[in-house]
């Protein structure tokens, strides 16, 4: 490697550093930060003196100079170094566009935004949380109209989280799936409502937490490089070298946790697998959040929901378990994993009704950007779309519009990524089990097919490249609806 390429990585990593200290603060934010209006307020400002300080590192003219030096050596082109390049340009591109100080108000205002999401989740009150979401409306708008997009700001949002995406090309694969999805929903459904499915109650905590210890570190994730710790809202930050793992435990819901922590494992377990030697490079980093989400909903549910792995867990379970368990059979329990209900809450929604809640948000997001709906009619839009794909109104906002902590954030245009996901983990299951990986108790040998053929690659490939290379086919909603009749529609039936 050439002096001036050696430089700009270093520098490259320099930057990605202070990323990672803005990482660190976010996880200790949800994990550890005292309730006090004061230490919120502290946060904020931290936050966003450090989100400053990264866009003038990353935009400033020294590092923009490196880059044009570099680009203008005339060795041997390097693929590695083309593709680290692209996506520098990238997203240096849209940086440069967006002021300092738009990038620290906005991280100020969406550091106080969460304790305030927080509060009126906690108190079941839209009206508290709604002036702090139009504020964030603002910023998203503002922040689109800085960068610039085709034909809609929504488009500029979706492709920050899934480069090459627009509402255009996801609304298409959404009405594909949706035709499919309703029906198949609503034979389901019809099935599962008579059959007699236990609630799992009165299981220990500290219990919960020593079984999917053991679970997820037998699927490979290594807690030498990470830890998990307790959230309100699950999720996995950090990179490979310190990956950080979130759940939450109630002792009437141990499969809320489980799953909860299997979900982030699959996250970690891609930041894991990454190369270790590009980190702090986009070579190192993952490919989107759509490619993320199929990691984590692959070992969620194609892997923690299927009978090859409570084959291999049930012994366990019951033995740590034996009280709560003691009334609940086989057949039982497996049903109680994969319960199929009409259900508010997005988190604990069955795969086969969860991608219709994604539609829901994607489909109110759209109207929002569009302007055709304003903040403070999201509860009513939502209970009217709710009725429509999953046949329920929420109760209260907690159950409904407050539910989520993305928007909080300005994590809009996130929404989607959790169903494409799922299409991709659906066409990587398909093609490991039909071709590749033969056995789906071997943890071990899908998690090397995953990281051959998706985790090695960094951001070489965006979702619908990384799809194609991986599965040979285009991204779609076929193999999903496969998956999904052969799975619970035979479930259902053989019960019944
Ligand atoms: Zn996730």
């Amino acid at each position: 490697m050439s002096a001036l390429r050696e430089t700009f990585i270093n520098e490259l990593r320099r930057i990605d550093s202070l990323s990672q200290i803005s990482s660190v603060l976010g996880w200790d934010e949800q994990v550890n930060l005292p309730s006090s209006e004061a230490s919120s307020s502290q946060r904020s400002s931290q936050s966003s003196a450090l989100a400053e300080m990264v866009h003038r590192e990353f935009t400033g003219s020294a590092f923009s100079d490196l880059l044009k030096r570099l680009e203008d050596e005339t060795d041997e082109p390097d693929k590695d170094l083309e593709i680290i390049l692209r996506e520098v340009r990238r997203d240096l591109h849209r940086a440069q566009k967006l002021p300092n100080e738009f990038v620290a108000r906005k991280a100020a205002h969406e550091s106080s935004t969460y304790h305030v999401w927080k509060n009126a989740r906690e108190k079941n009150d839209f009206a508290a949380f709604a002036p702090a979401l139009d504020k964030t409306m603002q910023f998203a708008r503002e922040e689109a109209a800085y960068g610039g997009y085709g034909e809609n700001p929504y488009d500029y949002h979706l492709d920050k989280h899934d480069p090459g995406m627009d509402a255009c090309a996801i609304g298409k694969l959404f009405d594909d799936l949706q035709i499919g999805l309703v029906l198949l929903a609503e034979q389901i459904l019809s099935l599962s409502e008579e059959t007699a499915i236990p609630e799992l109650k009165g299981f220990p905590k500290d219990k919960q937490e020593t079984f999917l210890r053991e679970v997820v570190e037998s699927l490979g994730f290594d807690f030498t490089r990470g830890r998990m710790d307790v959230a309100v809202h699950p999720f996995c930050s950090g990179n490979g070298s310190d990956t950080r793992l979130t759940t939450r435990y109630d002792s009437d819901n141990p499969l809320d946790s489980l799953f909860s922590a299997i979900h982030e494992a699959g996250h970690g377990l891609y930041e894991q697998g990454l190369p270790h030697k590009w980190l702090g490079t986009p070579l190192g980093e993952a490919a989107g959040m759509g490619v993320h989400e199929s990691q984590s909903r692959i070992w969620e549910n194609q892997v923690g929901r299927s009978p090859a792995f409570w084959n291999r867990w049930e012994p366990r379970f019951r033995e740590i378990f034996r009280e709560p368990l003691a009334d609940i059979s086989s057949e039982q329990l497996f049903l109680a994993i994969n319960k199929v209900s009409r259900n508010p809450i997005r988190v604990d929604a069955d795969e086969v009704t969860y991608n219709l809640h994604v539609i829901l948000r994607f489909e109110l997001e759209q109207a929002l950007f569009a302007g055709d709906l304003k903040v403070e009619d999201l509860p009513s839009a939502w209970s009217e779309k709710a009725e429509k794909l999953l046949g329920l109104q929420p109760t209260n906002d907690s159950e409904g519009v407050l539910q989520d902590v993305h928007w909080s954030g300005g994590a809009f245009g996130y929404f989607p990524s959790y169903c494409l996901g799922n299409l991709l983990a659906a066409q990587l299951w398909e093609k490991a089990m039909k071709e590749d990986v033969p056995d789906p108790s071997d943890s071990s040998k899908l998690l090397s097919w995953l990281q051959l053929k998706v985790h090695r690659h960094g951001k070489r490939m965006n979702l619908l490249e990384l799809t194609e290379n991986a599965t040979g086919d285009s991204l779609g909603p076929r193999c999903l609806l496969q998956y999904l009749e052969s799975r619970y529609l035979s479930l259902y039936r053989k019960t019944n």
